[in-house]
């Protein structure tokens, strides 16, 4: 294709955006207005125009799934099958430890661990130093090591690297605390099968290039040209590297907009973006103010809720679509109303001639879909959760399932599933002598193994294993979380292993997002997910039979629609408690909200429905319509069933309320990040964070390694005027 014709499809700042190749450039510009367009075509203008090779352009986007989409993109593009580094920042660490790992005594064939395989590590060290669930949970172990090594102790992988297997051995035997056993056993496992977490990737990434000149330059002389996309959500260690692997070409082209910063709980800071200029000399920023995905009509409500946040840039975009309806707004009378109107909705788009696929349906939190999921079955829509497609229908998903059900009822179905899997000897000819023995004495499959287990015909198998098994689990399972319960009985039986042995990586990435799902399901319902619970939810799934693959409703929640555009979108659970989330505390964590539902609305292309329900919430409390519904003005809205006058009169009241408990719970923290503080016993020292759920800062005191968290309640005080007295003692 000749320049000028796929440059045609672009508009002059996008031109600009492509052709300006050379040094610092910074776009930003709001949601739709081209902003990835622009990055891919700028890398197939390197390759085809300029001549650059692929394999010399770094492309960074910010989820695996956007990294796949950019690489297909990017191929139609150049036609060619290299398509070079097109990667989140940690799929790239993997790449240059591929290739560099010998400079810090690691093998190449190092693993990179998933939440899966550091919990089969905490079991170990759990076993070994005699811990119990009750003291930690896996998941909050898992965030605690997240947080040493974010937060705590940065420079932890010195110890991960300079000391010896026995050393790290030692530390981990000779620990006291909860936190340092798990900490340093963590890091004894991690060494021991050359294993890497996804915060080690990038941290050691920088050691190599911090140690290693000559490997430094080898990646800075390569990557000729740099661009990175969602920069808004980058983090430090990520900014980090970004520094130093444009620092020879100084080619950097970013993209991003300050509206859509909703990652900041997980480190993200959008001052990377805003000050990008005040770090690089001579950067060229330009703005974007075309909008071509929306109707003016979702741009104008979006940009409506948006403006409702203080802390913000105005910027306003032109839409480039003619008009289309208005934003629908539904209130529902029960979480079941309001799914069985989006169902009904649906089949109207598709008498209309909408396809299925054309349909998304977006919610904060995963537990919203079982109410959805219900309505679409009835309706008999076919639709398929996003990350998890036909996802509940694969072996291994079935097998684990089993696994809990096992544990949950002895039921036949499951028991004829796994008895064998992994294998135990018990085959066609055992198993018949257990249908046969059941149905003479009604009872189930279970119960007739447990009678008859010492008959010789079970002579050389592992059927009272199995039914050891089963049997401890079932005396304990109340008393644990599900999540850990899958990963323990998946160990303990057997079942890894075998896939390990069989050398299925996928199926174990399935097991472990299984693992995941489960684990935000928990954090969706809190305390009381019970066992019985999760396979009532998650039956749903399972059950439902497979339409047409291509032609599909999709559900996802907001986070991973980050970057995507849907012709229809359905914004589902708006209400107080779900939308914003319960759990925000802060106001600026009441911001990052409001952002991720601008991000939410502002993926819709030509029709967008908010719906929420009134009825309770999962924790009981009475259910709202949104703020963020009622942040939009009413002539933007075509209103098709309004809540009562009386219900969003104590809808605007609980959320005035809740903004004051959050300013109260605020203001109980007297200091803010970067103040000097003085301790009676720790002496002086920095509040590096603020941890407003724990109700205590993250504080850095001059005499210690590592911070300590701080109540809010303690008696510190602010430190004005240092004297070289008070320096001293500390
Ligand atoms: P987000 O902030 O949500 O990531 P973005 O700025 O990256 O959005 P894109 O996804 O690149 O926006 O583009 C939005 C839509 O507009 C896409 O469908 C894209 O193909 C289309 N588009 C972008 N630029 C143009 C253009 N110059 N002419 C016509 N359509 C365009
Ligand atoms: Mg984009």
């Amino acid at each position: 294709m000749a320049v000028d014709e796929w440059l045609a499809d672009l508009n002059p700042s996008q031109r600009e955006a492509v052709m300006t190749t050379e040094g610092m450039v910074r776009v930003i510009a709001g949601a739709g207005s081209g902003k990835t367009r622009a990055l891919a075509a700028r890398f197939a203008y390197l390759v085809n125009e300029l001549g650059i090779l692929p394999g010399n352009i770094l492309c960074v986007t910010f989820t695996n799934k956007s990294a796949n989409e950019m690489r297909q993109r990017i191929h139609r593009l150049t036609g060619d099958n290299d398509t070079g580094y097109i990667n989140t920042f940690h799929g790239f660490c993997v790449s240059v430890l591929q290739e560099d790992s010998h400079a810090i005594q690691y093998p190449k064939s190092f693993l990179v661990l998933d939440n899966s395989d550091i919990d089969a590590m905490l079991k170990m060290i759990y076993e070994e130093r005699g811990l119990t669930l009750r003291e930690m949970t896996f998941a909050r172990a898992r965030d605690m090591i997240e947080m040493i090594k974010l937060k705590e102790r940065p420079d932890y992988y010195k110890d991960m690297l300079t000391m010896s297997l026995d050393v790290l051995h030692q530390k981990f035997t000779d620990a006291v605390l909860v936190k340092d056993i798990i900490f340093y056993g963590y890091l004894y496992q991690e060494k021991k099968c050359f294993g890497l977490d996804y915060n080690d990737l990038i941290v050691l990434t920088l050691h190599i290039f911090e140690m290693h000149e000559q490997i430094r330059q080898k990646w800075q002389k390569r990557l000729e040209y740099i661009m990175i996309d969602e920069f808004q959500d980058i983090d430090e260690p990520q900014y980090r590297l970004m520094e130093v692997l444009c620092a020879w070409h100084k080619n950097l082209f970013i993209v991003g907009d300050p509206d859509q910063t909703i990652y900041t709980w997980r480190g993200a800071n959008v001052r990377y973006l805003l000050d990008f200029d005040k770090k690089f000399p001579d950067v060229q920023t330009i703005m974007m103010m075309e909008n071509y995905r929306s109707t003016p009509q979702i741009l104008a409500a979006a940009n409506d809720l948006i403006d409702k946040n203080t802390n913000r840039i105005k910027k306003s975009l032109v839409p480039m679509l003619g008009d289309g309806r208005a934003v629908v707004y539904f209130h529902g009378s029960s979480g079941a109303g309001e799914a069985d109107w989006i169902a009904q909705e649906i089949i109207r788009l598709r008498e209309q001639g909408a396809d299925y696929s054309d349909i998304t349906i977006l919610y904060r939190a995963h537990y919203v879909t079982r109410v959805i999921e219900e309505a679409l079955q009835k309706a008999k829509l076919p639709y398929t959760i996003y990350s998890g497609v036909q996802f509940f229908g694969r072996a291994e998903i079935k097998d684990a399932l089993s696994y809990l059900r096992m544990i949950a009822y002895q039921d036949d179905l499951s028991f004829q599933r796994i008895v064998n899997v992994p294998k135990r000897n018990i085959g066609q000819r055992r198993m018949k002598f257990l249908e046969d023995y059941a149905r003479e004495h009604s009872c189930t499959l279970y119960r007739a193994l447990c009678e008859t287990v010492e008959e010789p015909i079970f002579n050389g198998t592992r059927a009272a294993d199995f039914l050891r098994l089963i049997r401890n689990y079932t005396a304990v399972f109340q008393e644990y979380r599900v999540s850990e319960l899958l990963a323990s009985v998946l160990s303990d039986s057997g079942y890894e292993t075998m896939l390990r042995t069989e050398g299925a990586q996928d199926r174990l990435d399935n097991l472990a997002e299984l693992k995941q799902s489960i684990y935000e399901y928990e954090v969706s319902c809190g305390e009381e997910a019970m066992l019985e619970d999760y396979l009532a939810h998650v039956a749903l799934f399972s059950n439902s039979d497979a339409a047409n693959p291509q032609d599909k409703i999709r559900l996802m929640t907001v986070h991973s629609a980050k970057g995507l555009e849907f012709p229809f979108v359905f914004l589902c659970g708006m209400n107080e408690g779900i939308f914003p989330s319960r759990k925000v505390r802060t106001a600026d964590g009441m911001e990052e909200e409001r952002r991720l539902a601008f991000v939410a609305m502002t993926r819709a292309e030509k029709a967008l429905y908010l719906t929420e329900s009134e009825g309770r919430n999962i924790d009981g409390s009475m259910r709202y319509p949104s703020r963020f519904v009622l942040d939009i003005d009413e002539k933007l809205l075509e209103i098709v069933a309004a809540p009562a006058k009386r219900l969003i009169k104590e809808a605007r009241d609980y959320s005035r309320l809740s903004d004051l408990q959050i300013k109260a719970d605020e203001a109980a923290a007297r200091f803010l990040t970067g103040t000097r503080v003085r301790h009676r016993v720790f002496g002086c020292g920095t509040v590096v964070a603020i941890e407003p759920e724990r109700k205590a800062y993250q504080i850095q005191f001059d005499g210690m390694e590592t911070t300590r968290a701080i109540s809010f309640k303690a008696p510190l005080e602010q430190v004005y005027q240092e004297t070289a007295a008070q320096d001293a003692d500390t």
